[in-house]
């Protein structure tokens, strides 16, 4: 897995920019975040709700549902039931009730009751900890799965969210046309010190800094290393 600093292209250096260097970002982001709203997987973990299990129902109700909704939603939940037997013995109306704000509620809540069911018969009421059989679950990809292992599990994984896919895209670190092939360059090249934590970092940064629309670069601490890649130079 090579290291960066990666070496300047011709048009970087004709741009003026430094050599990136993944090590020098990171602690870059980690000062930017710190005055940011967490992301909702790493605050609900940081809040307790750590364990794989809770980090699997919360990322499913997290997709796409916004942070803000997804915290207070999972407290509601979790007050209520926050264990695979707890929750398979919810009745599937009061489930709905308890998830009603994030969106698809009832496809949700079959969903969960489905996998807890699934995790006390066939697991024995463990959650599993592969990507085959996390996606084996209904309605679980491979988004919800990075985000299991990597923030229930705290094993090596990395989630990449549109997010993620699009700031890497703008540094230029890698090239992928969809967030599976950026997942793909992403593993072959990012420290793995960085493959749970990429994700912590920016989903906030995205949300604040580098947005989808009118991206902050005049402001964002990465401006002297970033390639800025489909971003008019400001
Ligand atoms: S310089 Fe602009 S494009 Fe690059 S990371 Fe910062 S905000 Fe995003």
């Amino acid at each position: 897995m090579p290291d960066d600093p990666t070496p300047l292209p011709p048009d970087a250096a004709a741009a003026g920019k430094e050599a990136f260097d993944i090590h020098e970002v990171f602690r870059r982001l980690r000062a930017a975040c710190a005055r940011l709203p967490k992301a909702a997987m790493f605050q609900l973990r940081d809040e307790g709700y750590d364990t794989p299990y809770e980090q699997l129902v919360a990322s499913l109700i997290s997709a796409r549902t916004l942070d803000e909704t997804t915290i207070p939603v999972c407290h509601r939940l979790f007050a209520r039931a926050r264990t695979p037997a707890a929750i398979a013995a919810l009745d599937e109306g009061e489930l709905i009730s308890l998830l009603r704000g994030a969106t698809f509620p009832e496809p949700k809540a079959r969903d969960i009751l489905a996998l807890s069911r699934t995790i006390l018969e066939r697991h024995g009421g463990t959650v599993p900890d592969t990507t085959e059989e996390l996606t084996a679950f209904r309605g679980v990809g491979p988004k919800v799965a990075a985000l299991t292992l990597a923030v229930g599990f705290n094993k090596p994984a990395i989630c990449v969210d549109v997010h993620v896919h699009r700031i890497t895209n703008r540094w230029g670190y890698v090239s992928g046309s969809t967030p599976e092939r950026t997942m793909a360059a992403l593993a072959g090249k990012l420290p793995q010190e960085y493959w749970i934590e990429i994700n912590e970092r920016l989903v906030p940064f995205g949300k604040h800094v580098c947005t989808g629309l009118r991206p902050k670069c005049p402001a964002c601490p990465l401006l002297s290393m970033c390639r800025q890649v489909g971003v008019g130079r400001a």
